[in-house]
C-alpha cells in the first residue's frame, strides 16, 4: 500500500483488524501468555522467537500504540515506557554506562536537566550542557571521546526554543554518536526530527499525544538510522554478547531493530517502566485525533501570542510562531505547520504581579502540566524547575517572571476574555 499520510496513520495506524477483529485496539489486559508447549516459551526467552510472555517485557496492546507512533514519526520500531522520562532514561542508558559522557542543549525539560545533572552523574554518566545557539566550532569543543549522545529538544520546554537539528545531527555524526531529540511539543504532526537527521525521538505521550490529560506515558523511537557497527567499541552494549542473553550481539542479531530489541529485552526486562496497557489503550485515543488538535492548538496559540504582545500590561511573550521572535526562522525551517500551543510570556512588574495573574484566571486554570485540550497556565520558577538555582533557570531559559501558558483548543474568544479580566486585576 501507498505510504499513508499522517492524519490517516493517527486515525488507522498501529492495530490493523483482520476480518472479524474488533474494529477499535483491544486492552490486553493481561500480565502473561498461555504456551502449549514449553520449548515455544524457552525460544522466546531466547529471542529466537518474538512473542509476547511478561507484560512487564511487552504487551501487545502497548506495541499496537509504539507501531502508530513509528509509523508517524517514520521510525523502524518503537516501545512505550511508564513515562516520558522513563523515555528519556532508557534512551541514554541504552547506549552509556558508567565513565560515559552526555552532551545536550541546556534548554530542556526541568525533569531531564536533573535525570541528566544529577541522577545519571550519580551512575556515573557525565553531562555537559551547551547553549545550543552557539555556532558548531564552539559546540565541537565539548566532545570527548567518550562522548556517547547528543541530546535535545525540538521545542524546548519551556523556553519554547526551537533546535537547529541539522546542526546537531552534523555535530552527533561528525563525533560517531546518535543524536536523541525529544519531540515531546512538537509531536509528528509538526515535526519529524529523522527528516533532519536525528537517529532516535523520544515522547512524554502524556502531553499532545493523550491530549486529554488521562495517562502519563513515553514512547521511544528509533530511525534505525544509526550503525552501530561502524565504530563497534564505542557501543559495547549493542556490538558485543551480552551475556544476560547467552551472547546474543543485537547488532547482529536485529540489525537495524536492535536499539529497540534491547532496550526491550535487557533495560525494561531489568529495570521494568513499562506502560500499563489501559493507559495505552487511552493514548491511543488521543492518536486518534492528534492532527486536529495540534491544528487547533497552534491556531489558538498564535492569536493568543498576537494579543499577549500589544498589551500594554505584557512586559514580553516568547512563541515561535511570532515574526520577531528569536526561534521564528528556525520555526519556519522546521515547524512550519505550526510549532505547539505552549507560549510564555512574563508581565510587567515582574514575579508578584505575574502571580496575581495567575491567581485571577478563572477559565485557564493552573495545572503542573501542558499540552491538553483544557488551557493551563505554571510559573515554572515557583513550580516545575524550582530545585533549580536562578543560574541554572537562566541556562534553562526561565526568567523568574515566566509564565509557561498552554493554550487549550477552547474557543480562543473565551480564552483572551479571561486572560483580559485577569489581566485587569494584575
Ligand atoms: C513532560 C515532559 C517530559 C517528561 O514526561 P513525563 O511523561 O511527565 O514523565 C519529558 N520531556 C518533555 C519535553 C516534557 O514536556
Amino acid at each position: 500500500m501507498k505510504q499513508q499520510k499522517r492524519n490517516t496513520i493517527c486515525v488507522q495506524g498501529g492495530w490493523k483488524p483482520k476480518s472479524g477483529e474488533t474494529r477499535v485496539l483491544p486492552v490486553y489486559q493481561s500480565t502473561t501468555f498461555k504456551y502449549d508447549s514449553s520449548d515455544e516459551m524457552g525460544m522466546l526467552f531466547d529471542l529466537e522467537k518474538s512473542g509476547y510472555f511478561y507484560t512487564r517485557l511487552q504487551n501487545p496492546t502497548n506495541d499496537y500504540v509504539a507501531a502508530k507512533i513509528a509509523e508517524l514519526e517514520g521510525g523502524v520500531a518503537a516501545m512505550l515506557t511508564s513515562s516520558g522520562q522513563a523515555a528519556s532514561f532508557y534512551s541514554v542508558f541504552n547506549i552509556c554506562e558508567t565513565g560515559d559522557h552526555i552532551v545536550s542543549a541546556s534548554e530542556l525539560y526541568g525533569g531531564t536537566f536533573n535525570l541528566f545533572a544529577v541522577t545519571m552523574k550519580k551512575m556515573g554518566v557525565d553531562v555537559t550542557f551547551v547553549n545550543q545557539n552557539d555556532p558548531e566550532e564552539e559546540l565541537e569543543k565539548v566532545f570527548r571521546p567518550n562522548t556517547k549522545v547528543v541530546f535535545g529538544e525540538t521545542i524546548a520546554n519551556p523556553a519554547g526554543a526551537v533546535l537547529d537539528i541539522e546542526k546537531f545531527a552534523r555535530l552527533a555524526h561528525k563525533h560517531h554518536v546518535p543524536l536523541i531529540v525529544d519531540n515531546t511539543f512538537a509531536t509528528p504532526i509538526n515535526c519529524r526530527p529523522f527528516e533532519w537527521g536525528a537517529d532516535i525521538i523520544t515522547h512524554s505521550t502524556s502531553k499532545y499525544m493523550d491530549g486529554h490529560a488521562l495517562a502519563i506515558g513515553g514512547a521511544i523511537v528509533d530511525s534505525g538510522n544509526f550503525d552501530w557497527d561502524a565504530y563497534p567499541d564505542m557501543f559495547p552494549g549493542l556490538t558485543m554478547p551480552d551475556e544476560s542473553y547467552h551472547g546474543i550481539t543485537y547488532a547482529k542479531k536485529f540489525g537495524k531493530l536492535a536499539y529497540i530489541q534491547k532496550a526491550t529485552a535487557q533495560i525494561m526486562r531489568d529495570l521494568g517502566s513499562i506502560q500499563s496497557p489501559q493507559n495505552a489503550f487511552l493514548t491511543n485515543i488521543g492518536l486518534e485525533t492528534l492532527h486536529l488538535r495540534m491544528k487547533c492548538h497552534c491556531e489558538n496559540a498564535q492569536k493568543m501570542a498576537e494579543y499577549l504582545r500589544v498589551h500594554p500590561k505584557v512586559a514580553w511573550v516568547h512563541y515561535p510562531g511570532l515574526p520577531d521572535d528569536n526561534y521564528h526562522t528556525l520555526a519556519q525551517k522546521y515547524l512550519p505547520d505550526g510549532s505547539c500551543g505552549v507560549l510564555t510570556f512574563g508581565i510587567k512588574g515582574g514575579r508578584d504581579n505575574s502571580i496575581r495573574f495567575m491567581d485571577a484566571l478563572e477559565l485557564v486554570a493552573i495545572v503542573t502540566h501542558v499540552c491538553d485540550a483544557r488551557s493551563c497556565v505554571l510559573h515554572p520558577a515557583s513550580h516545575t524547575h524550582r530545585q533549580l538555582s536562578d543560574e541554572q533557570l537562566i541556562a534553562a531559559g526561565v526568567q523568574p517572571d515566566l509564565i509557561r501558558f498552554s493554550v487549550g483548543i477552547e474557543d480562543v474568544d473565551d480564552l483572551i476574555a479571561d486572560v483580559e479580566q485577569a489581566l485587569d486585576k494584575s
